[in-house]
């Protein structure tokens, strides 16, 4: 059964929890017990497919799901028809050491497709199984790459329709291009004027909006989230690390249960906390180290036990990670004080209403046990790309690349030799105008579009373009709203024809 971390609402299921998104009293769905792996669980893994892995973690948490449901979804979300890789999600020895785990052979070349090409096969089934009847509407913020792939994942998916926000200035020219250029009847791709934390503020607020709930329900519709705050965006994701690990024992670069570490580039804190889930859950994982760029708030928390956003707000070359309150946190804080909802309500309050908290130093001492941190500047990030591919001729995004500097600079500080399995998270190809720069020099980019951008990069890379970013230069735009960032609502309102 699921839990809200503020603990003021009933049990749900894991299909109701899904079907809820947030829960009402605006805390996050929790499960109620972590499963336990039994000691057989994890060599069966070995053998499995990714589906198959995939099916073998999910039933352990949705177990209101029959293994039939959970066995059809998994198979349409992981096929070849949706990813470009046999693997799904291929894991790479780069250097000694330092593996690279692939999360973007999917559709929109990000890791959100690990997510979101299952959460709307999971909630189309949730909402059979409770017998609801109302249209659901998905309101979605993104920082670039949730927006795409969740357009992707719930493209013509019955008595579901997604609305899309999007910082106007926030995000690179191919995320931009890929969310304008989205077909299907049932979506819709909003600009706002603002960054990403007032677009998923602005998403919070309508959520939390009682009166218009009441007025959407009176009118047969019901919201529900595609953000990580979804457990069943977040359920997925707990996959891929055991998947990691799995593939590791078979090509015997590690023995079976010994540990590694996983660096994972951060934003909202839905990846990394789906590792840590993987590790409660029993995987032999040793640290997960938190990477951020200079939207280094996270970094502060970890090692002061201060969260403070009332800081100065960075665009760069890592959007995706452009974000000063990260969500998820907040399911960690709730693990690891033992369930502590009171607590977590006074720490949500106290950011709400001076961006700050603090948490005591018994909790952060339990925390800094598991999640070492560190943030790289764009600097640092464009020399780690060009360093990296030639030494290794390993292409890396700016996420990734961000992940990859900071795991070398925690290895050195601490000592630590554990391997590190780097969660990469995008393409080289999504994020091609800063990869190029990184690898050719400002010059050799000067003047280009970014589809020549692209052309360029697959050159110097040696790898194909992905054909659906290939595909974006000939893609009618069809979506040109733009709204401020106090008009949210209204053109939720508009959209539904709710304006009286
Ligand atoms: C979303 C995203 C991240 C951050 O993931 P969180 O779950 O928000 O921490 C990192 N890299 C890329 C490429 C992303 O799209």
């Amino acid at each position: 059964m699921y839990l809200s971390t503020r603990g003021t609402v009933d049990r749900l299921t894991a299909a109701q929890a899904i079907a809820q998104g947030i829960a009402p009293d605006g805390g996050l769905y929790v499960p109620e017990t972590i499963p336990l792996l039994d000691e057989q669980a994890l060599p069966r893994l070995i053998s499995l497919n990714y589906a198959e892995r995939a099916a073998a973690i999910l039933r352990l948490f949705l177990t209101d799901y029959t293994a039939a449901e959970i066995q059809a979804c998994v198979a349409a979300a992981y096929s070849s028809e949706k990813f470009s890789h046999p693997a799904v999600a291929p894991v790479t020895k780069v250097a000694d050491g330092t593996f690279a785990l692939e999360l973007w052979h999917g559709p929109t070349s990000a890791f959100k497709d690990m997510a979101l090409q299952l959460l709307p096969r999971l909630l189309s089934c949730a909402l059979k199984k409770i017998g609801e009847q109302a249209e659901i509407v998905i309101l979605v913020a993104t920082s670039g790459d949730t927006g795409k792939a969740a357009l992707e994942g719930f493209k013509d998916v019955e008595q579901i329709r997604v609305m899309v926000f999007y910082p106007e200035n926030g995000v690179s020219q191919i995320q931009r291009l890929q969310m304008v250029t989205q077909d299907g009847a049932n979506l819709q791709v909003i600009a706002v004027k603002g960054n990403f934390d007032d677009a998923q503020t602005g998403v919070k607020q309508i959520f939390n909006d009682g009166v218009f709930n009441a007025q959407l329900a009176n009118s047969g519709f019901k919201l529900s989230s595609a953000n990580s705050i979804n457990w069943g965006r977040l359920v997925p994701q707990i996959v891929y690390y055991f998947s990691a690990y799995a593939d590791l024992v078979r090509d015997k670069y590690i023995t079976l249960g010994s540990m590694v570490n996983f660096v994972v580039p951060t934003g909202n804190f839905g990846n990394i906390l789906a590792g840590y889930y993987a590790k409660l859950m029993g995987l032999p994982v040793n640290k997960l180290i938190c990477a951020s760029n200079s939207n280094n708030v996270l970094t502060d928390f970890l090692t002061t036990g201060v969260y403070s956003r009332n800081r100065q707000f960075y665009k760069t070359y890592s959007p995706s990670m452009d974000i000063l309150i990260s969500s998820n946190l907040e399911r960690l804080l709730y693990h690891v004080t033992g369930g502590d909802s009171a607590q977590i309500g006074r720490w949500m309050a106290g950011l709400n209403a001076n961006g700050e908290y603090r948490i005591s130093n018994e909790h952060l001492a339990a925390i800094k046990e598991v999640f070492p941190a560190g943030w790289i500047s764009d600097e640092e990030t464009a020399a780690t790309i060009g360093r990296v591919h030639g030494e290794y001729g390993y292409a890396l995004d700016p996420h990734t690349a961000v992940a990859w500097q900071v795991a070398e600079n925690y290895r050195r500080q601490s000592g630590d030799r554990t391997p590190n399995i780097i969660v990469s998270t995008a393409s080289p190809f999504k994020f091609n105008a800063t990869v190029l720069t990184a690898l050719a020099g400002t010059d050799s980019f000067a003047g280009k579009s970014e589809f020549a951008a692209l052309h360029a990069l697959a050159k110097l890379i040696n790898q194909p373009v992905p054909t659906a970013l290939a595909e974006l230069e000939h893609k009618p735009v069809r979506h040109t709203a733009v709204c401020g960032k106090h008009d949210m609502l209204n053109v939720v309102k508009a959209a539904l024809h709710l304006v009286e």
